[in-house]
């Protein structure tokens, strides 16, 4: 048999829901999908609660993690993983709980990049529909798997239950229980679909216009003002609101603000130190 699984969203981020389980088990029936992987930031716990609440499907509880190299999924967890160590020390954290790690969209700036190639993960995301209009990054992660010759994986990284399962993978399997090792093993087919975009956001976009709509399927919310965050279709030059730092990037809030990477994870990590406290 073969399971259809969407293995990176998000269904809560800064303690608001984005997905909860009515709609989750609505979007995977009318997409046809056998599950997901639920991989929030900094904590497990809705995956965890999502997975007890719903039966009919397969939910894998995954986190994205925070490392000091960039981004790292660990998929099968049975605790949280601390956020801002190095990215050898995530992964062999996430195998000694028997998971696996892959690494997301590893060409974004929010990417492990260039040490895609070496870090001991067991798949890359080699297709992430969030990026779909910005091709490059998405090839570029292909042939980083292709020459490693490791397992691949399609998902979407979206926080909209519509969305879920645009893009996915096929993992062959005998039992659901197995699905882990047959993805380390590379059974797999991948389904890949970007998300859509608005045609107003792309013109915008295109023409460069300073305040690109917030645009409705990229709705990760801008860490300053809460609205969306775009990607760019074109490199530009921005300043660090934080440090003043100056550096090119794709990804901007569609109001303009601008944070570089450091800055991010510190105000991330402090934010989502209070509301351990209070919401999760
Ligand atoms: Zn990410
Ligand atoms: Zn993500
Ligand atoms: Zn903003
Ligand atoms: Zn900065």
């Amino acid at each position: 048999m073969s399971l259809k699984l969407d293995l990176h969203v998000h269904s809560k981020s800064r303690g608001k829901v984005y997905i909860g389980p009515d709609e989750l088990k609505d979007s995977l029936q009318k997409n046809g999908l056998d599950g997901v992987a639920i991989t929030n930031f900094f904590n497990i716990s809705h995956a965890v609660w999502l997975k007890e609440k719903i039966k009919e499907y397969l939910i894998i509880v995954g986190q994205e993690i925070w490392t000091t190299d960039g981004h790292i999924i660990g998929l099968g967890l049975k605790e949280r993983i601390e956020d801002y160590q190095t990215a050898e020390e995530t992964i062999s954290r996430i195998h000694q709980q028997g998971g696996i790690a892959v690494a997301p969209h590893p060409y974004l700036h929010l990417g492990v990049r260039k040490k895609v190639m070496t870090l001991p993960i067991d798949a890359i995301e080699s297709y992430n529909a969030y990026l779909g209009p910005s091709i490059i990054y998405n090839y570029l992660a292909a042939r980083s798997a292709r020459k490693r010759n490791i397992p691949q994986i399609s998902s979407t990284d979206t926080t909209n239950a519509m969305f879920v399962g645009r893009s996915y993978t096929e993992v062959m399997v005998k039992d659901s229980e197995l699905v882990l090792e047959s993805i380390r093993s590379g059974k797999v087919k991948l389904r890949k679909r970007a998300l859509p975009l608005p045609v107003i956001f792309i013109f915008k976009n295109l023409l460069n216009f300073k305040n690109v709509e917030p645009c409705s399927v990229h709705t990760v919310p801008c860490i300053l003002c809460g609205k969306s965050m775009t990607v760019r279709i074109f490199r530009e030059k921005f300043q660090c609101l934080d440090c003043g730092k100056i550096e090119y990037s794709h990804v901007v809030c569609c109001r303009g603000h601008y944070l570089c990477l450091e800055c991010v994870m510190k105000r991330e990590l402090s934010i989502s130190k209070e509301q351990s406290i209070t919401l999760y």
